[in-house]
């Protein structure tokens, strides 16, 4: 028996601690379990990862309980989580606790709350079966079930237009799996999880599936993991987090709309699920199937330079075209209409037409609230948050003005705070208004919006598409939650308000993220027999992203993109480490991050480090940010870089830091 137990803490900091046995538990601690340290005059939750022979401190405490009668963490999650500390910044501690469902973190073992109901209802699913596959289908499911057999890693890249038919691919997939006696872990992005994508799994797998997001309660998480654990089911569906079940014979793992940004986790550990699936995918010699209409540039990258297999679905299952799209110049309509209207002639009058023939329309602007900017037109003042440089958006439903990056909320003023006039005026749109212009302009339409303001109750998500779904409702008015995955037949028309909103984001991936809005809100029509058509407002009809969007070619997007991306040397070609100095005090702030920069400089003068420089938002909740940039072929080396010079750096008392290594967003 080696006399220390090594043990793994959830804290910020990066080493595992020694602890000694007594006798009475020397016959149950096993690496893998939790048990309860004392730590720092407190008693934590740790996590038993090794022993060793000898402590690297003087005065080595003993443990004082072992948690689990069995291990939680088996070999590959010990594995898996070390992989992310590598590569992630962050210690072993986070990188396990983010493993495990949120309950058992805090050292319970088993949660007292009662389960009412189970988290699916498997008899409220109809039953479905296979498809016969198209050729090309077939094709793709052949190239993966070729890996599955040789039990080998493989990453691919299923790159199928709207509608090709690559959730049906998955499901074969997995059925294959499934007789093979091995398992699968299905990621789709938190907002896809609706009954829709769900009732897909369940009405051809049964109970053979469990659905894990962050909506379930912590019993019910912690009973899916269970489920999951003792193998009672061989097939996971479910949001980031659900690459990390529990599962001891993993054949396949499938990432669907791979670009999506919701994989990257924006807390610590920073990790992004599509490359610690594809580190799962090789401990467990399984493929992975990335699936999309628009592949992250990263992604394509890798596929056209032979990294991943590339697999391409060109034709949609029942050959229905793509909808058309019509790009608005809404700079002509400006010159020749009076005022600024938020809708062109041209949108004015399809949804007139569709609504005269019955049909549905989904109207798309990815920002909420009714104006977006108030002002004083004597002075000019324009009002802002108290807390972050960011100026105040206008709720009509709410009565208040609420900043959107920290809920600051205040009552609209009668008059100017600062010169006493009553010229306060409402400026900017956004989804409320968007939803009152239309009841102003159509008396018979029957309109609902979702967007995070309608959507904060449990249930209201699935309300509204409900009442969409049955007709009750002929218009959707949305953000980005309405852009994914409906798949409604009656919906023949599609207007985008302002295509502009994510372009003019700050912000190298703003092109791609308005090619993929552009592509999957537009996706959402003429999925039924009468066709559809996508009208796209906006004031750069010639950006290469909305020309692309409107043709549905993605290779000609990816073709521009990379270009820029190569000169400005950007992902694919490099990998990002973001460091974030925050402080109350923007001296203090610019300070520090100079001084930081400077020493990563000087720990190796080889790296490429920009800045620091402010972040786009300088100011949110009263911090002061900062950016520093370290670009790298190699994440491990980056990472390796800072983990030698932030703990030898002083970091002044009220300055923090944080360390996100593949950033999605700047
Ligand atoms: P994607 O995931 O690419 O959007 P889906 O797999 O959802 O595409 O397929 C689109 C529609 O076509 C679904 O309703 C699905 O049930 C149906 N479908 C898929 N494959 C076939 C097939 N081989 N034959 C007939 N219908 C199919
Ligand atoms: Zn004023
Ligand atoms: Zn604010």
């Amino acid at each position: 028996m080696p006399k220390f137990v090594e043990v793994a803490i959830a804290l910020p900091i990066d080493r595992i601690f020694h602890y000694s046995v007594p006798e009475i538990l020397s016959n149950d601690i096993a690496v893998g379990k939790r048990v309860f340290v004392p730590f720092q005059n407190r008693t934590v939750v740790g996590y038993a990862v090794g022993f060793s022979e000898k402590a690297d401190v003087e005065g080595v405490k003993s443990i004082i309980s072992i948690i689990d009668k069995e291990p939680i963490l088996n070999e590959e999650m010990l594995k898996l989580t070390r992989w992310i500390k590598d590569n992630y910044f962050c210690s072993w501690g986070e990188a396990i606790a983010a493993a495990i469902p949120g309950g058992i973190k805090k050292g319970k073992v088993s949660l007292g709350e009662r389960i009412k109901e189970p988290n699916i209802k498997v008899e409220d699913f109809p039953r479905s079966k296979a498809h016969v596959l198209t050729d090309e289908q077939s094709k793709a499911l052949k190239s993966v079930l070729e890996a599955i057999d040789k039990k080998e890693y493989r990453t691919f890249l299923l790159y199928g237009i709207t509608s090709s038919g690559k959730t049906e691919i998955y499901l074969q997939a997995i059925e294959e799996m499934l007789a093979k006696g091995r398992q699968a872990i299905v990621l789709v992005p938190e907002i896809s999880l609706t009954p829709q994508t769900i009732e897909r799994f369940v009405s051809r797998f049964g109970a053979n599936v469990a659905v894990v997001h962050s909506a379930l309660t912590p019993a019910k998480r912690f009973l899916e993991w269970k489920k999951i654990k003792d193998g009672k089911v061989q097939i996971v569906v479910g949001a980031r987090s659900a690459i990390f079940s529990p599962m001891t014979n993993l054949g396949l793992i499938i990432i669907d709309e791979e670009h999506e940004t919701t994989y990257k986790q924006d807390d610590v550990p920073r990790y992004h699920a599509r490359d610690v699936a594809e580190e799962r995918a090789k401990l467990n010699n399984c493929p992975l199937i990335l699936g999309s209409a628009t592949p992250s540039l990263e992604s394509y990258y890798r596929a056209k330079h032979g990294e991943y297999k590339l697999i391409k679905l060109t034709k949609r299952i029942d050959e229905r075209l793509l909808p058309k799209v019509k790009i608005v110049d809404m700079r002509m309509e400006l010159a020749t209409r009076k005022r600024i209207e938020i809708f062109s002639k041209v949108l004015l009058d399809a949804i007139d037409k569709t609504l005269k023939n019955g049909k549905q329309a989904i109207i798309f602007l990815n920002r909420r609230g009714f104006s977006t900017f108030v002002n004083c037109k004597r002075c000019g003042l324009v009002l802002k948050c108290k807390r972050c440089d960011t100026v105040l958006v206008y709720h009509f439903e709410k009565k208040k003005l609420i900043c959107h990056y920290c809920d600051y909320t205040i009552q609209p003023p009668d008059i100017c705070p600062k010169c006493r006039s009553s010229y306060i005026r409402y400026f900017g749109l956004g989804t409320e208004k968007v939803e009152s212009e239309i009841n102003h302009n159509f008396a018979h339409a029957r309109i609902a919006r979702m967007d995070s303001d309608t959507t904060a109750k449990s249930g209201s998500h699935d309300r509204i598409l409900n009442e969409f779904k049955n007709g009750r409702v002929n218009m959707l008015v949305g953000t980005q939650m309405i852009a994914k995955g409906l798949d409604f037949p009656a919906v023949t028309l599609v207007g985008v308000v302002s295509a502009d909103v994510t372009l003019n984001i700050p912000d190298f991936r703003s092109s791609e993220r308005t090619f993929n809005l552009l592509t999957q809100v537009g996706g959402r029509a003429g999925r039924g027999e009468d066709g559809g058509e996508v009208i796209v407002q906006t004031y750069a009809p010639d950006h290469y992203a909305i020309l692309a969007a409107a043709k549905h070619d993605y290779e000609k997007f990816y073709q521009e993109e990379i270009v820029s991306r190569k000169e400005l040397l950007f992902p694919p070609f490099i990998n990002l480490v973001k460091i974030t100095v925050r402080a109350r005090n923007e001296e203090l702030t610019s300070k520090t991050a100079s001084e930081l920069a400077l020493a990563i400089r000087g720990a190796d003068p080889a790296m490429k480090v920009a800045g620091p420089a402010p972040a786009p938002i300088t100011r949110i909740r009263g911090y002061f940010r900062y950016n520093i940039l370290v670009k790298d072929k190699d994440r491990l080396v980056m990472v390796a870089l800072l983990r030698k010079v932030l703990p030898l750096f002083k970091r002044p008392h009220g300055v923090l830091i944080a360390v996100d290594v593949d950033p999605i967003s700047m």
